[in-house]
């Protein structure tokens, strides 16, 4: 198990994951993602795309805002319900949410007396307009599913799709968590990726099974170690307010055995109340008998930073190359940031810098994540390649003037073949694919 240490080193070091405002001394709960950070996101942002959206034909891809009317938590139960119990260390005055504590009476961090649990509300607020009052009050939605459900009329009305059909979003959502900790894993600004998947009442079982499915097939698609993946039903005492079924995706972290994903059966809760909160009708008429109902709803949630992290941990190795230790992210492939990096083997060579940038120029054009490093010896470099978890180095050297070849090295064996110069775009669209 990778220590959690060396993670957030790595991710700082190399330009995936930097601490918000840390030239400000930082806040808990916020990070930014730097470039290859934000590479790695976009990449596991297109593939769960293209499985849960534009690769089917029955699920509608939207993006609603995050600045939300409180009208629409407040008819949700979120206003009332999303809240968590939370005691303060009377002595340290740390604060601990309960549901978190194995003893309740005593503070896990000096020992000292814990004081009355009370009610914390989770939702971060804002102000619509000019007046800071009540009713301009508004809310950063706390999960994008609720700009889903106050759009599912726009949806029907526009499109007529027959049930079942989904409306998926991926965005930021915001939770004022009481002690964020372990990096990605508890933050208060979060992205989600989140299907909100219209059923028949009676359909609800098989509708569940497939997308339990879906999700087991995209954390494998993107290299999870599956062996770290544990499926736990939640007790009904344990699930939100308007779950009837729940099954939450657990990954084993460096921390323990947490929650990665949620799939739950939200049934008709979130469509009923905003039926009767907004007065809209929101039914759905079945065009072969004309009945009219509220759908049900299977929802998978995804949070892409726990996605990010489980990521991480999967494919951060130590290990000897050459008889020298080294660290290297075995990322896929297909979610590598940089999956292709160009060296001129020596910078001081005219002859073969051109050369080189010549090959990297017209491989960038061909695939996306193509990068150029010159920087240091090539020992170096394939370090910090080796870092960012690029599978494939290519070397341009003396020979390449000759005979048009280069090498290719590769970076979980560091192996290295020779390949022709014209072969190499096959070569890597071949792997890509
Ligand atoms: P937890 O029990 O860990 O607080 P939750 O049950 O409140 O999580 P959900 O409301 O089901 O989480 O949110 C859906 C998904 O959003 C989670 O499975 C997770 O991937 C992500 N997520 C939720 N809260 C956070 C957070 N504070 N930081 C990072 N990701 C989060």
């Amino acid at each position: 198990m990778p220590d959690l240490d060396k993670i957030v080193s790595l991710a700082k070091r190399r330009g995936f994951i930097f601490p918000s405002f840390e030239i400000y001394g930082g806040s808990a709960g916020f990070f930014d993602y730097g470039p290859h950070g934000l590479t790695l996101k976009n990449n596991v942002k297109q593939i769960w795309w293209k499985q849960f959206v534009s690769g089917r034909e029955d699920v509608y891809g939207i993006d609603s805002v995050i600045v939300t009317k409180k009208e629409v938590f407040e008819a949700s139960g979120h206003a009332r319900g999303f809240a968590d119990m939370l005691t303060e260390c009377e002595k340290c005055q740390r604060r601990f949410r309960v549901d978190h504590l194995a003893d309740t009476k005593k503070c896990p961090e000096c020992g000292g007396k814990l004081g009355e649990a009370r009610q914390f509300y989770m939702m971060l607020e804002t102000h619509i307009g000019a007046a800071e009052d009540e009713a301009s009050l508004a809310y950063l939605r706390p999960e994008t599913a609720q700009g889903i459900f106050t759009n599912f009329k726009n949806i029907v009305d526009s499109f007529h799709p027959s049930l079942p059909f989904g409306i998926a979003q991926i965005g930021k959502a915001f939770r004022n968590e009481i002690a964020p900790r372990d990096f990605l894993f508890r933050l208060r600004e979060i992205e989600q990726m989140e299907v909100e998947y219209f059923i028949k009442p009676g359909d609800w079982k098989e509708s569940f099974e497939m997308w339990r499915k879906e999700m087991q097939k995209f954390i494998a698609s993107l290299g999870i170690d599956t062996n770290k993946i544990f499926e736990l039903e939640i007790e009904e005492a344990d699930r939100a307010h308007y779950s009837k079924r729940t099954i939450d995706f657990e990954f084993d972290f460096p921390f323990g055995k947490k929650e990665l994903y949620g799939l739950a059966y939200r049934t008709d809760y979130d469509l009923s109340a905003h039926e009767k909160a907004s007065g809209a009708d929101l039914r759905y008429t079945d065009p072969e008998s004309g009945d009219k109902f509220i759908p049900h709803v299977i929802e998978p949630s995804l949070g892409i930073d726990r996605t990010i992290l489980a990521i991480l941990c999967s494919a951060y190795v130590e290990d000897e190359l050459g008889k020298e230790k080294r660290v290297f992210l075995k990322l896929k492939p297909q979610i590598a940031p940089v999956k292709v990096a160009v060296f001129p083997l020596v910078s001081n060579k005219e002859n073969i810098v051109s050369k080189a940038r010549e090959l990297y120029k017209n491989l960038k054009e061909k695939i996306s994540g193509v990068a150029w490093d010159d920087n240091g010896n090539i020992g170096k470099r394939y370090r910090r390649q080796d870092e960012i978890g690029t599978p494939w180095c290519v070397t341009i050297d003396y020979q390449t003037l000759e005979d048009k070849t280069v090498t290719v090295r590769d970076r979980d064996t560091g192996e290295q073949i020779r390949k022709k110069e014209k072969e190499l775009e096959k070569y890597f669209s071949d792997k890509l694919s």
